[in-house]
């Protein structure tokens, strides 16, 4: 790689997913943060590579060049160039983030699951979406077992009234699983968001 500097390597051995991550916290230990910087970053997982790119940076980006492999096959060269921004720390100095190229979130790490280096959130690749799936998965359940007992379809709504036709028993044990189902869901989307309920 002429032009560029010193190599890095990088063990992509103990991450949970699959693909090529860059996460901001190595790259400042690694020095390739400072103005200046320019080097190759490569992944490697039990010992064989899988991934080089180039590095540099640019004022205030980071820009990454690399070669991509498309759906047909066929390679082709990709620049990058990803925000980075800065938040004070409390007892003085700054951390730097990325920006997420896509929704401009502030991230520390940025995976390569495709053609670009995005956040997890923007490949759907973290625990957190695989959370949502489960809360909605939780309030379909909920909205299904309201539409059975004829309740509200506001589900902050208490379900009061019991079919007609339906047994005290079945009525009771739908409207707890109703309700516990619920709260639940937003226990889950809760851990999401990082919030404690
Ligand atoms: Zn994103």
């Amino acid at each position: 790689m002429g032009g560029y500097g010193s190599g890095r390597k990088w063990n992509a051995k103990s991450t949970v997913e699959e693909t090529n991550r860059i996460d901001i916290r190595w790259l400042k230990k690694e020095g390739c943060l400072r103005p200046g910087y320019s080097g190759t970053i490569s992944w490697s997982c039990n010992g064989s590579n899988t991934g080089t790119i180039a590095a540099r940076m640019a004022g205030d980006t980071f820009i990454l060049n690399y070669n991509h492999r498309g759906r047909n096959g066929e390679w082709s060269p990709v620049e990058q160039i990803i925000g980075l921004s800065r938040s004070e720390c409390y007892f003085g100095g700054h951390r730097l983030w990325f920006q997420c190229p896509r929704c401009h979130k502030r991230v520390a790490v940025l995976c390569g699951a495709g053609k670009l280096f995005l956040c997890r959130t923007c490949y759907g690749l973290n625990h957190a979406s695989q959370h949502e799936n489960e809360a909605d998965r939780m309030l379909r359940r909920v909205r299904k077992i309201r539409k059975r007992l004829g309740a509200d379809m506001n589900l902050f709504e208490p379900i009061l009234f019991k079919p007609k036709y339906m047994r005290w028993r079945t009525f009771e044990r739908l409207r707890r699983e109703a309700e516990h189902t619920y709260s639940l869901s937003w226990e889950i989307a809760g851990q999401r968001w990082g919030l404690v309920l």
